[in-house]
């Protein structure tokens, strides 16, 4: 099986390191935007051959992974939809799928059939194909958000790909997905990013950060994430985002006004839901 990799950072590098080590795959072209990424891609094993431009890379390519910052869909899309063989499969990692499939649908035209929209549910705050693994996808999730237009066979084959990287996978609607991960991905992330923001700010801010310590560092871990992926994610999922957003303001609002009153009582018992809350989840996650 030829794959061809648009877009060879943490995750396309990742998925590719992880097919070969299952045997999956017979050639992996890679296509980029950085010279020095595809080098090194290509040291690690991730890539095989480098392509000058993604509709090169896609053209005698069986699957094609495109796995570039969400914004640059539609480009890339265009780009490869003249090349592609009747018998490829498209699929993504984008961490939105309404955007990603209307930019499919605008680029593939009849063609959207072959696009297996995904998502993997794993990461970090690293990028690019230095921080690439093959064992990224082990044990988690990903997610497909399939068109009523993909053939089964293309599922399938997209699914026992993901398997083959160690995933679990699920299936799911597309507007259903970017309501769920704007909860619990989308909204984090921008609350790592104000917080820090908010801090190194002020006049004080080496102080601060002098002072700063484990708690600081966990919440704000995310906040070392690749600023143009984020910008990407934030804009492609604004509605959801807006009122996930509006949700934690509403939230903070009420804590506030426990702080104010100093209701100790009431704030130990929602901390005590919340930790017991996460605690759950940490135990059905393990
Ligand atoms: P990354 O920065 O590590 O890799 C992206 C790569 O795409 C880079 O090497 C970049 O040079 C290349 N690129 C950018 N624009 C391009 C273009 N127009 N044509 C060709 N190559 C281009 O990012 P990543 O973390 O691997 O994320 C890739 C995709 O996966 C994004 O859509 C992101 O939303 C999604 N995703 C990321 C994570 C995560 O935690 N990092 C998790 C799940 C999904």
């Amino acid at each position: 099986m030829r794959l061809a990799v648009i877009g060879v950072g943490l995750i396309g590098g990742s998925f590719a390191l992880a097919l070969k080590a299952a045997r999956q795959v017979s050639h992996v072209v890679g296509a980029g935007r950085s010279e020095a990424n595809l080098r090194l891609a290509r040291e690690r094993g991730a890539i095989d051959s480098v392509a000058p431009d993604a509709r090169t890379a896609a053209r005698d390519a069986d699957v094609v992974l495109v796995a570039v910052p969400v914004a640059q869909f539609a480009q890339v899309f265009a780009d490869i939809s003249p090349h592609l063989s009747a018998q490829a499969i498209v699929t993504d990692a984008g961490s939105t799928k309404r955007d990603a499939i209307a930019a499919a649908r605008k680029a593939l035209g009849a063609k959207v059939g072959l696009f297996v929209p995904g998502h993997p549910i794993a990461g970090a705050e690293k990028s690019g194909a230095a921080a690439a693994s093959a064992e990224l996808f082990r044990n988690r999730r990903v997610v497909l958000t399939p068109l009523k237009e993909n053939a089964p066979g293309a599922l399938d084959k997209v699914e026992r790909l993901w398997k083959a990287c160690g995933a679990n996978v699920s299936r799911m609607d597309a507007e259903e997905h970017d309501t769920v991960l704007a909860a619990v991905s989308h909204l984090p992330h921008v609350l790592a990013y104000a917080l820090v923001h908010e801090v190194a700010q002020r006049r004080n801010a080496e102080q601060l950060f002098s002072f700063a310590a484990g708690g600081f560092r966990d919440f704000t871990r995310i906040a070392s994430s690749h600023p143009e992926m984020w910008r990407d994610i934030c804009v492609a999922n604004r509605d959801r985002l807006v009122l996930e957003i509006e949700r934690y303001e509403e939230k903070l609002r009420a804590v506030k006004a426990l702080v104010q009153a100093g209701d100790g009582a009431a704030l130990e018992r929602l901390f005590g839901e919340a930790r017991e809350a996460r605690d759950q989840w940490l135990k059905r996650s393990s």
